[in-house]
């Protein structure tokens, strides 16, 4: 197979509205809040989630706005679903242009001693196995497509340890993995593959962490995400989606990106 000369996304970030994004996880906030930006941008959205109360409220916004898309109810850790919503987009739009690789959960802070086997399942196949199913699916067709651009939402904790979050750092390392060998086996078919470590983030997933971590007996003296004295708003980590989605960021693969307002200093 002949690589394509030219790696740079043949199509992405049109404002035609010819390019086509999934974004998993698109009910929670860095989901919507990506789904919104890359509509904005002109992709057509195909919105995955498991939950599909949040998800058709994502895709009512995304149509509020102008833009087109689709909602598929999925669960990401789950081969025949991923095949479906992937399937899905590409029977109605005919190819993917990006891929927001999103969809986590959140262990419950506990000692590393303390977390149940099933806590360990419930993490590990959403956030590993999950991302893993994505990616295979959906490097398939971009790799037949000669061009793509995926995102894997990965977490500082894929950078160094969340004190009681021990399966969820191992969950976000195996993250940034992924994006690693999936960034050096896609490069010559035109596919880039790139992570995001989101810091402290406003959404639903982390509403409950003060008091989780309180009841943890772990609360550090200065909250850690708060060097800039605030959580960020979904939005800021849906500016570094769009331009990694874009033709923009045509010379990065393989790079972890954090948008943690300085966390890991
Ligand atoms: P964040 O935006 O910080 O990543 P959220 O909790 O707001 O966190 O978003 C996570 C999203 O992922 C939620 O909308 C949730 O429903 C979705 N999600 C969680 N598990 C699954 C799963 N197994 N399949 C599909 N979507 C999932």
């Amino acid at each position: 197979e002949t690589p394509a000369a030219d790696s740079r996304p043949k199509a992405s970030f049109s404002a035609s509205g010819e390019s086509v994004a999934i974004v998993t996880g698109a009910g929670g906030g860095i989901g919507r809040a990506s789904s919104l930006k890359l509509a904005e941008a002109g992709f057509k959205v195909v919105v995955v989630d498991y939950n599909a109360a949040t998800g058709e409220e994502t895709l009512r916004l995304i149509r509020e706005q102008g833009g087109e898309g689709l909602f598929v109810q999925a669960d990401v850790s789950k081969n025949e679903d991923v095949e479906r919503y992937v399937g899905a987009a590409v029977e109605a739009y005919g190819r993917i242009d990006a891929f927001v690789n999103n969809a986590g959960v959140l262990q419950k802070f506990s000692l590393l001693e303390n977390i149940e086997l099933s806590e360990y399942e419930r993490i590990m196949s959403v956030n590993v196995r999950g991302a893993f199913l994505g990616l295979k699916h959906v490097l398939k067709v971009m790799a037949e497509q000669g061009a793509g651009s995926i995102i894997n939402t990965a977490s500082t904790a894929g950078l160094r340890a969340e004190h009681s979050m021990a399966v969820y750092t191992a969950s976000k390392h195996a993250v940034i993995g992924l994006t690693k060998a999936a960034a050096i086996e896609y490069v010559k078919k035109g596919v880039r593959v790139n992570a995001i470590c989101p810091g402290g983030v406003d959404t639903p997933l982390t509403q409950g962490v003060p008091a989780m971590m309180q009841d943890s007996g772990y609360m550090p003296e200065e909250f850690p995400n708060m060097r800039m004295g605030r959580f960020a708003d979904p939005s800021e980590l849906a500016e570094m989606v769009v331009f990694l989605a874009s033709g923009k960021s045509s010379y990065m693969t393989g790079s972890i990106v954090a948008v943690d307002g300085g966390l890991t200093l």
